[in-house]
C-alpha cells in the first residue's frame, strides 16, 4: 500500500458534471465567464473580504499582487527564506530584491522582532508566509508596517479557511494571495486569488492577468496571462461547498498525530496558536534529537511506500540558481537553517484512515 503526502479533494463526478453541464450551451471556456464569476461572488462570502481576484495559480496571483502596487525597480521586500520556491521567485521575477529575515521557533513564521533591523531606505514592503497555515504575527507586522509606511503582502497559500480572532486570513495586509492548487486545502485543480480591500487593484490586476489589455482598442500594461478557466471555477464552486466536511476530517486526523506523538522526548510539533482557527493543512514535525534524525525517519517511512516531505527543505536562500547573489546565505537565518534540517511533513489529507496515522506513527516510534 502506499500513503502519499497528499490526495486531493473532489466532488462526485455527478456535482462536477452538473457544474460544467452549461458549458456545453454557452461553449465559454475561459476568459472571466459564469463560473469564474460564480466562484468569485462565492469566496467572497466564504472569506468574508471586499475584493477578490481569480488567477490561473497562486503563484501568478502572488507576481501581480506585488506588480500591482508599483514598486520602484530594485525596491528591497523583507521575507523569509522558509517557503515555497513560490515566494523568493515572485519578488525576484518583480525585479526586486529579497532581503530574508529569520523565522521564530514557535510556528515558523516571520520572526517579527528581527524585521525593524532588516529596513533600510530602499525597503517597500514585507511578504510574510503563513506557513502550514500557521498565521504570522499581523497585529507586530501591521505595526510596522505603518510606522515605515511599507505595503504588506501576504503569501497566504497554506490559509485558506484560516481565521485570527473570526476574521479570514484574506482580510490582513495590502494583499493576500491564495493558491488553489490540486495539493492545498481547497483546490480548483490548478488556481489562485488575490483578496484585498483597495478597490482601485480589481481593474489593475483584471488588466494584468489577460496580456495588459485594458480595453478592445487599449493595452495599458506589459502583462502576462493568467486567467482562470471555467471549467477550474466549476472546481472550485464544488469544492467549496464541502471544505468545511474536509477541514473537519483533517482536524481528525491530526488530533490522532497529536495524541500520538505530542510529548515523545526528541520530537516537536507546532501548538495551536493562541485566537486561530487552523484549517489543518499540514501536519510539520521537526526531529530534534530524536534517535531517528529526520532523514532517518523519511527513509523508514519510504520503505513502507510511505511519502512525508522535507517540506521546506533546502531554504531559497540556498537555492542554485541565486548561488553567489548578495543576500542569499542560508547562514543569514539560523533558524529557518535549523528547522529545515529537521522538519518533515508527515501525509494529511482529509480521508486519511486512522488506521493509517497510527501506522506511520508506529514506524516513527518503533
Ligand atoms: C503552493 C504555494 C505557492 C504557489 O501556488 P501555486 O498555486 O502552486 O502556483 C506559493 N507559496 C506557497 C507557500 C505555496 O505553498
Amino acid at each position: 500500500m502506499v500513503i502519499n503526502v497528499t490526495r486531493s479533494s473532489m466532488p462526485t463526478l455527478e456535482e462536477y458534471v452538473e457544474e460544467i453541464r452549461p458549458l456545453w450551451d454557452s461553449h465559454w471556456l475561459t476568459n472571466m465567464g459564469d463560473r469564474h464569476k460564480q466562484l468569485e461572488r462565492d469566496l467572497k462570502d466564504y472569506l468574508a473580504v471586499s475584493h477578490v481576484t481569480l488567477y490561473t495559480n497562486g503563484h501568478l496571483a502572488l507576481e501581480n499582487s506585488l506588480a500591482v502596487m508599483n514598486f520602484p525597480p530594485n525596491g528591497e521586500v523583507i521575507t523569509t527564506p522558509f517557503t515555497f520556491a513560490s515566494t523568493t521567485h515572485a519578488i525576484v521575477r518583480n525585479r526586486l530584491k529579497p532581503v530574508f529575515c529569520d523565522i521564530n521557533d514557535k510556528d515558523y513564521t516571520i520572526d517579527v522582532t528581527k524585521i525593524e533591523s532588516l529596513i533600510t531606505d530602499k525597503t517597500v514592503a514585507i511578504v510574510p508566509v503563513h506557513v502550514y497555515g500557521n498565521m504570522c504575527d499581523v497585529e507586530a507586522i501591521k505595526e510596522l508596517a505603518q510606522k515605515y509606511n511599507l505595503k504588506v503582502i501576504y503569501d497566504a497559500a497554506h490559509a485558506f479557511g484560516v481565521t485570527y480572532k473570526g476574521i479570514s486570513a484574506a482580510n490582513f495586509g495590502d494583499a493576500s494571495m491564495f493558491s488553489f492548487h490540486a495539493t492545498k486545502v481547497f483546490n480548483t485543480i490548478e488556481g489562485g486569488a488575490v483578496c484585498y480591500q483597495n478597490s482601485e487593484f480589481t481593474v489593475v490586476l483584471n488588466d494584468l492577468k489577460n496580456f495588459g489589455i485594458h480595453g478592445p482598442e487599449s493595452v495599458e500594461y506589459v502583462g502576462g496571462n493568467a486567467k482562470m478557466n471555467e471549467f477550474a471555477a466549476a472546481m472550485g464552486i464544488c469544492n467549496l461547498r464541502h471544505l468545511d466536511g474536509e477541514i473537519a476530517k483533517r482536524r481528525t486526523v491530526v488530533e490522532h498525530y497529536r495524541e500520538r506523538l505530542d510529548g515523545v522526548k526528541g520530537i516537536k510539533l507546532c501548538a495551536p496558536q493562541k485566537d486561530v482557527q487552523s484549517n489543518y493543512a499540514y501536519f510539520p514535525v521537526v526531529f530534534d534529537g530524536y534517535r531517528y534524525s529526520r532523514d532517518e525517519v523519511f527513509s523508514l517511512l519510504a520503505e513502507k511506500g510511505i511519502a512525508a516531505r522535507k517540506y521546506f527543505y533546502p531554504l531559497t536562500n540556498s537555492f542554485d540558481c541565486y548561488k553567489g547573489q548578495e543576500g542569499f546565505d542560508v547562514e543569514s537565518t539560523p533558524i529557518a537553517k535549523y528547522i529545515a534540517d529537521r522538519v518533515l511533513t508527515l501525509p494529511l489529507y482529509a480521508d486519511l484512515a486512522i488506521a493509517d496515522v497510527d501506522q506511520i506513527c508506529d514506524i516513527i516510534l518503533g
